[in-house]
């Protein structure tokens, strides 16, 4: 019998995937879309600690972060690289220069003695390079490093790493039901071609992102989904030049901060934050979610009138977070992990939130709780020194659709 299925093949599922298969047990994933078709190829693509989260004090969750974007720059250095980051302080900016310099002193301590800590002042009298940039009323600057990925790249990567080492991946398939017992498992599915089947087996990491809750209101006998909330964040692609690096701006209609970003030689602009009552199967930007974006991006880069950044726009995206149910604002809620686990249910483990950026630490976290349930294996691979090496869009079609030999 299998000894573990994860369920959700984002960055999250081919994560636990990777860990549960090095360390030794024998692991199945299954996806009901292509990998990576949820919030894992519709995110800002950042490998950061989160600056901004310091804001709200997520000291711990910040410090993690930053281990995990060291880790990775090592891991998976054509996948996740270094980019300076800009914050321009205007003479109306609400935060001021002596506030983010604190901020990014903690940021680089935080990062514990990792070289890219370091921030600097930009010298504007010298500095060419940001005359795009609304220069009216701009008084400083601030430089510091944070890195860059894409998301289903770095996605499909981690999933061929599980999948060399034994690991099972089979997309478009859909869990429909779970009967959890105290030692097995049965999971009913549904593939894409309409076929039907089932499987027993031993422990199931339910990693289906912000439709953990609807997996689990399939679940005999009945689980309590955690309660949260639902936060979909869009993005725009514009017909513009890259930026030289990533401008870490301030709203302009409310405090939230926003990025405008290179991405594949163009101008990326993301994200916003709109709560939803209920999961959508494919979330949507909506008209104000663009104007929001589009009126920022023309407060600070006035080069272009406000239509013609309209007839720019040459793609969206959009994805959606599951945050812990609490009171306040979206942008100063805890991005902290949930796991959950019942006590009548040990072997059924739901993960709630948690950040692109620290789906290792996340792994690990699961990958304690598998223990604890299965007992220790011996392990076949360390994955905190497995190089994470792109592969091509076609991995996973057809042909390796099966395991690999384990390396
Ligand atoms: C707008 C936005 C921007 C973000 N930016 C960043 C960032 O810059 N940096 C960062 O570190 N984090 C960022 N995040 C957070 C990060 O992107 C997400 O937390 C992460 O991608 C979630 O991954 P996941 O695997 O948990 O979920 P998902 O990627 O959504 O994966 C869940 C998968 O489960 C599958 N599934 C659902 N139901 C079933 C079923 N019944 N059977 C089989 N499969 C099923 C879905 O198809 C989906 O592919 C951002 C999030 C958002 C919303």
């Amino acid at each position: 019998m299998l000894d573990v299925l994860v369920i959700g093949g984002g960055i999250t599922g081919v994560g636990v995937a990777q860990a549960a298969v090095a360390a030794g047990y024998s692991v199945a994933l299954w996806e009901r879309g292509a990998l990576a078709s949820g919030t894992s190829s519709h995110s800002s693509k950042l490998i950061h600690g989160g600056l901004r989260y310091l804001e709200s004090g997520q000291l711990t969750l910040v410090r993690r972060c930053l281990h995990a974007r060291r880790q990775l720059l090592q891991l998976a250095p054509e996948l996740v690289k270094a980019v300076p980051f800009y914050i321009p302080l205007y003479q109306d900016s609400q935060r001021g220069l002596l506030t983010l310099s604190a901020g990014l002193s903690l940021y680089g301590l935080l990062s514990q003695g990792d070289p890219l800590g370091k921030f600097t002042r930009v010298n504007l009298a010298s500095s060419e390079q940001h005359h795009l940039l609304q220069q009216q009323g701009l008084r400083h600057m601030l430089q510091y490093w944070d890195a860059q990925t894409d998301d289903k790249a770095l996605t499909m990567a981690v999933a061929a790493s599980a999948q060399q080492l034994g690991a099972e991946i089979q997309q478009y398939r859909q869990v429909t039901d779970i009967y959890h017992g105290a030692r097995v498992c049965q999971v009913r599915y549904r593939d894409s071609d309409g076929t039907l089947g089932e499987r027993r087996v031993k422990m199931i990491i339910n990693a289906t992102g912000p439709w953990a809750s609807e997996l689990l209101a399939n679940v005999t006998p009945k689980q309590m989904p955690a309660a949260m909330t639902w936060v979909q964040g869009s993005h725009l692609l514009l017909d513009i030049e890259s930026p030289v690096g990533i401008y870490y701006l301030e709203s302009r209609l409310d405090e939230r901060v926003f990025f405008v970003m290179p991405w594949k030689n163009k101008t990326l602009i993301g994200t916003t934050e709109v709560a939803l009552a209920t999961m959508p199967d494919k979330p949507q930007i909506t008209c104000e979610e663009y104007d929001y974006l589009l009126d920022n991006y023309h407060h600070y880069f006035t080069q272009y009138s406000r239509a013609e950044l309209a007839s720019l726009v040459i793609g969206n995206f959009c994805g959606v977070r599951a945050l812990p149910a609490q009171a306040g604002s979206a942008f100063s809620r805890a991005r902290e992990t949930l796991f959950v686990q019942q006590a009548n249910s040990p072997r059924l483990v739901s993960v709630y939130g948690g950040k692109l950026t620290e789906f290792m630490p996340i792994a690990q976290d699961v990958l304690a709780m598998i223990r604890a349930q299965l007992g220790e294996r011996h392990a076949i691979a360390d994955i905190n020194t497995r190089a994470i090496v792109p592969v091509a869009d076609d991995y996973f079609a057809a042909d390796n659709a099966q395991p690999h030999m384990a390396l």
